[in-house]
């Protein structure tokens, strides 16, 4: 049975070994942060938990549907109920559109990270955490992988690389390999990616969006908001008697502000946010944010272009193949990697 590596435990790496483990391969992943589920994040803090980076997501590919309605536990999956709205940079709120709106939204009572440990847990994973892999070395038709913590691993027949493509390249480039990585690495410089901060209010008693919304999009790409919703629409999110709001800065405004301080982008997003009310908002309870320095790629590399990287044992996956952000096309990069390595390997 062949030794596989995953590097990354975010949808797509996790869903990859997931299809893997009932193989009967030997699969690793490695994942550099603490959790699992990478850009499908939440956290709790004060009471709350939310979903800060995708903030949920739809079911339209019936593999996908399959995984999570008939291989991993339902019980704490989530309707968010409600309809996704527009502002354009003048704060004019719209209703959405209506075909987009009739498809179901969800998410997970305890956090959209929740489906990435679900992954883990019913898959039986071997996922290393805080392992952040710095080198790729090819010897005897084998890899091994040098992580930050001067820890080396493997032999492995294969390995297949999810982070995001500027990262993937830096990992590719760390190989010294030939001609096939150089083709490798050029077509996954087609996949770029947008930074972005998500920042997190925190408010003292409950409100709504404008006009009942779960949330709302910024229709023109004008505002400096890209994206508000409302968490309290989440079962479990939220405790009574406070509302909890997450605000996505426009990618333009992100990359301007890249290196500011949190506090003037949490100003910044509070400012923008009280302008989308009609009334004053109550002074802010507390607040968080993140920068994602890659939140969402805005052009595509293809993975049929990415093949012949099989010759030397090197595989691929992730929403660098898909041109945006969407946690259910990454799963399903994940499996279409997970059929490769199948066949590859004859499994
Ligand atoms: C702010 C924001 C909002 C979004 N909103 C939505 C939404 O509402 N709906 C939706 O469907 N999608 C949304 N998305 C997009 C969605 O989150 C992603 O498309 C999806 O999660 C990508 O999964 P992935 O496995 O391809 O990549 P990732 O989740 O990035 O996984 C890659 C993993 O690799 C790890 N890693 C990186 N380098 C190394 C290394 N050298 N060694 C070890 N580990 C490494 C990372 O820590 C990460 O865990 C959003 C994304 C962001 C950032």
């Amino acid at each position: 049975m062949p030794n596989i590596a995953v590097i990354g435990a975010g949808v797509s790496g996790l869903s990859a070994a997931f299809q893997l483990s009932a193989t009967g391969a030997k699969v690793r992943v490695f994942e550099k942060s603490r959790g699992f589920s990478g850009r499908a994040a939440s956290r709790t803090k004060n009471g709350c938990r939310y979903d800060y980076g995708a903030n949920y997501f739809k079911l339209n590919c019936n593999e996908v549907a399959r995984l999570l309605f008939e291989h991993l536990p339902t019980n704490d999956l989530s309707r968010i109920l409600g309809d996704i709205g527009t502002f354009d940079q003048t704060g004019k709120v719209e209703a959405g559109d209506p075909v987009q709106n009739a498809g179901a939204k969800w998410t997970y009572r305890g956090g959209i990270n929740t489906l990435g440990k679900l992954l883990v847990k019913v898959g039986s994973l071997d996922v290393t955490r805080e392992s952040q892999i710095a080198t790729l070395r090819r010897a005897d038709e084998c890899w091994r992988l040098d992580d930050e913590n001067g820890e080396t691993h493997g032999p492995f027949d294969a390995v297949v690389l999810t982070p995001p493509a500027p990262q993937t390249i830096a990992l590719l480039q760390s190989t010294g390999e030939n001609e096939i990585v150089g083709d490798l690495i050029r077509e996954l410089d087609r996949a770029e990616y947008y930074c972005q901060f998500s920042v997190i209010l925190n408010y003292p008693t409950e409100f709504a969006l404008p006009d009942d919304h779960y949330a709302l999009i910024n229709s023109d790409r004008k505002h400096r908001l890209a994206w508000i919703s409302h968490e309290n629409r989440k079962e479990g999110h939220v405790p009574e008697n406070q509302t909890l709001l997450i605000a996505q800065m426009a990618p333009d405004w992100s990359q301007d502000h890249y290196r500011e301080d949190a506090g003037n982008i949490i100003e910044a997003a509070a400012g923008a946010v009280q302008n989308l009310f009609q009334q004053p908002l109550p002074r802010l309870q507390w607040a968080d944010h993140q920068r994602w320095r890659y939140a969402h790629p805005h052009t595509a590399a293809s993975l049929e272009a990415m093949k012949p990287g099989t010759e030397i044992g090197l595989f691929f996956a992730g929403d660098s193949f898909i041109g945006k952000g969407r946690l259910p096309k990454a799963i399903e990069t994940g499996f279409a990697t997970a059929r490769q390595l199948r066949e590859h390997f004859g499994l």
